[in-house]
């Protein structure tokens, strides 16, 4: 079987086709496979894990899983396919630990929004790099091949639907045409071709694209050829707060403990416990697309305990201020308005309120000495993709099966809805590795 891409997705699904005894052949376009799955953070959201009962979880399921992302699109997501990949990611995660020696735990210490337990799985080194170079190392231990600077353009197919091998083509410009049995579409979906994303979501269409550019939509272009099913293509994951002109983001727990957003006239605009998705257009809307986000010590400290945070301290992106005057002089915001903004927020947290946005205060209120970041709004991965089966088998329209087409991560339709605001944290790598081992296993059968 062939797989295009060498990311989360494809190299799950490679593994799983291994185990059935399959033979397998990633393509993949990068001269070192990465993808969006070596730029992300590498949290992976599964119910009734050991690696959770190791922290005294007990009571997570996948219908609890299912039940928070479908809470999160405001029931758009489709219900089926949400407990399909709930019920496929925690024995995803245990078979990865135990055939391939790949170690995860729970993060412990800070729930992610709108998720009702703590179910976030990482790797020791908490980083989507390393979760990448782990599943690298698991796949070329078990003699899965990765043909890298394969750039696959074209796919052939008869009138039947099916798939008989892949055009490839290299950086010298020769092609090679490789027959298979089946394909999976592992490419991921579309946030690294600007008029699709335009198109798609117009919201982020001015956006940063923090993904990977080589994700350019093809399988949905080949899915569209082959007479395939796409939904949900405004679905993606946005983030509010990418510390600029730097380019880090800025982990969203700092929000959830106490943090606020203000834009450049020192005001707060919204909500910020809805979500770092759709803080994206939040942000985006306000003056010249940039806000701060304001916390103090005892948040830094927290902050510090994450990778992206500890290089953004590093790069002078995090601004230290012992009072409320300093910190507006820092960030260049009018210091009246932002000592009233501030003063709001302390009274509401000192006496656990909701504002008038709706955001419920029940962390200690902030406290000098403060810290600050200019963020902005950008684009993280699209979200919606090709309509899939149980076994990840691509759908036509009509609701019958191609033949031996597979797709998964971001190439297949998620769990997000239709909407930036739909993403529930870690519902990318849930669709690339619950995704990745369906199609696998199901390919190699096929
Ligand atoms: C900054 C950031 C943070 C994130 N944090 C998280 C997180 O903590 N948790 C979470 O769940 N999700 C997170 N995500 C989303 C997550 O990274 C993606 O959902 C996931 O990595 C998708 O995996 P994938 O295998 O589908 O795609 P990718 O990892 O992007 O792999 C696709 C591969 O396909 C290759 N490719 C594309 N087209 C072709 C072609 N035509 N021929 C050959 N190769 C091709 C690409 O080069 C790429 O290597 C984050 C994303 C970003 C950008």
């Amino acid at each position: 079987m062939l797989i295009v891409g060498a990311g989360a997705c494809g190299l799950v699904a490679a593994l799983a086709a291994r185990a059935q005894g399959a033979e397998a052949l990633v393509l993949e376009r990068d001269r070192t496979p990465t993808g969006s799955t070596s730029l992300s953070s590498g949290f992976i959201p599964a119910p009734a894990t050991r690696f959770q009962h190791a922290i005294g979880v007990h009571d997570d399921t996948p219908d609890l899983l299912a039940a928070d992302i479908l809470a999160k699109t405001k029931h758009s997501a489709d219900a089926h396919e949400a407990l399909r990949l709930a019920r496929a990611i925690g024995p995803a995660l245990e078979w990865l630990a135990d055939a391939h020696g790949i170690p995860f735990h729970v993060l412990d210490g800070f729930r992610y929004p709108g998720h009702g337990r703590l179910r976030m799985h990482a790797v020791p080194e908490r980083t989507g790099a390393a979760l990448e170079a782990r599943l690298l190392r698991a796949a070329t231990a078990a003699d899965v091949s990765i043909v890298t600077e394969a750039h696959a353009t074209d796919l052939f197919a008869d009138t039947a639907g099916r798939v008989h091998g892949v055009r490839v083509t290299r950086p010298d410009g020769r092609t090679e045409d490789i027959g298979c049995g089946a394909l999976v579409l592992a490419c991921n979906g579309y946030g690294g071709a600007p008029d699709l994303v335009r198109r798609h979501i117009p919201d982020l269409a001015d956006a940063i694209y923090f993904g990977h550019p080589g994700n350019q939509g093809d399988a949905l272009r080949w899915g569209d050829e082959l007479g395939a099913e796409a939904r949900d293509l405004g679905a993606c994951q946005g983030h509010g707060s990418v510390a600029h002109p730097h380019g880090i983001p800025i982990t969203w727990a700092l929000m959830m403990e106490g943090g606020i957003q203000v834009n450049t006239l020192g005001r707060r605009f919204w909500n910020e416990h809805e979500g770092y998705s759709e803080a994206a257009v939040a942000v985006l809307r306000q003056p010249g697309g940039i806000a701060f986000g304001i916390h103090d010590a005892r948040l830094h400290e927290l902050g510090m305990t994450f990778e992206d945070y500890r290089q953004a301290e590093a790069t002078g992106a995090i601004r230290h201020a012992s009072d409320i005057a300093q910190l507006a002089a820092d960030c260049a915001l009018p210091a009246d308005a932002l000592a009233a903004t501030l003063t709001d927020v302390q009274a509401l947290a000192r006496a656990q309120g909701t504002d008038a946005f709706g955001r419920h205060f029940t962390a200690p209120p902030l406290a000098a000495p403060y810290c600050a970041v200019r963020v902005t709004g950008a684009l993280f991965h699209t979200q919606g993709g090709l309509l899939v089966d149980d076994d990840a088998r691509v759908l036509r329209g009509n609701g019958t099966v191609l033949p031996n087409l597979f797709a998964g991560g971001g190439a297949a339709r998620g769990v997000s809805g239709n909407a930036v605001w739909g993403y529930l944290s870690g519902n990318g790598l849930l669709a690339a590795v619950g995704y990745g081992i369906l199609a696998g296993t199901a390919a190699a059968r096929v």
